[in-house]
């Protein structure tokens, strides 16, 4: 089985991403690499800092590699949280400051007339293999829920309704909602390329 790096240290992600590419490769977050740095994600879109993360890791350690960067666009919030979706209430924040943070400002927008909850999560996956750079997106379409629902999942998940479905990604069995999914499209479309 080949090994390929995703540039990540998401234990979440890993576990995701582990499932969709199952057998073909075996898949190494950053620690098993040897890799402790934090990766600064300075661009302005996603695309940009998965380029970043991959580039890092092929010219520091040389393997092949993915990275993917994902932001939930709130057409409301005129596209935020976006590319800032990891640190939107802040630097120190973590998921739950961070879906308060969209709950209020979509609130906010409301009480300003606007009740439009439409969302949708973007993910950009770029891959390094064989001397050959790639992007690849995936995006899912669905609406902020009023609340938070279900415990499943991590991030927004429990506060984003997809419009395929008719419960929140923290109410699905893993394997739901990597079929509907931003990443699980990306990824798909990673998959399709290597199997080539
Ligand atoms: P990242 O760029 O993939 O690290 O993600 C940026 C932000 O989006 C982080 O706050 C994640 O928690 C959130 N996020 C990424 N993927 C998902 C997902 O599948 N569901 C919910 N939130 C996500």
């Amino acid at each position: 089985m080949k090994d390929i790096v995703f540039a990540t240290n998401n234990a979440n992600k890993l576990r995701e991403i582990r499932e969709i590419v199952g057998g073909k490769f075996r898949v190494l977050g950053l620690k098993e690499i040897g890799c402790n740095e934090d990766i600064e994600e300075t661009a302005e879109t996603i695309e940009g800092n998965a380029l970043i993360k991959a580039n890092f890791v092929k010219e520091h350690y040389d393997y092949d590699c993915f990275a993917d960067d994902t932001g939930m666009e709130v057409a409301a919030l005129g596209g935020e949280p976006g590319v800032y979706s990891a640190r939107y209430a802040g630097e120190d924040c973590n998921s739950e400051n961070n879906i308060d943070k969209v709950l209020a400002r979509l609130e906010e927008a409301k009480k300003h007339g606007n009740d439009d909850r439409s969302a949708k999560f973007r993910t950009a996956i770029a891959l390094i293999f064989d001397g050959k750079t790639e992007i690849f997106e995936g995006e899912v379409k669905g609406k902020i829920l009023t609340e938070r629902h279900g415990t499943g999942g991590f991030g927004y998940d429990s506060i984003f309704k997809p419009d395929e479905a008719n419960c929140s990604f923290a109410e699905m069995k893993a394997e739901e909602k990597n079929a509907i999914s931003h990443r699980g499209r990306a990824t798909a479309k990673l998959m399709e390329y290597l199997k080539k």
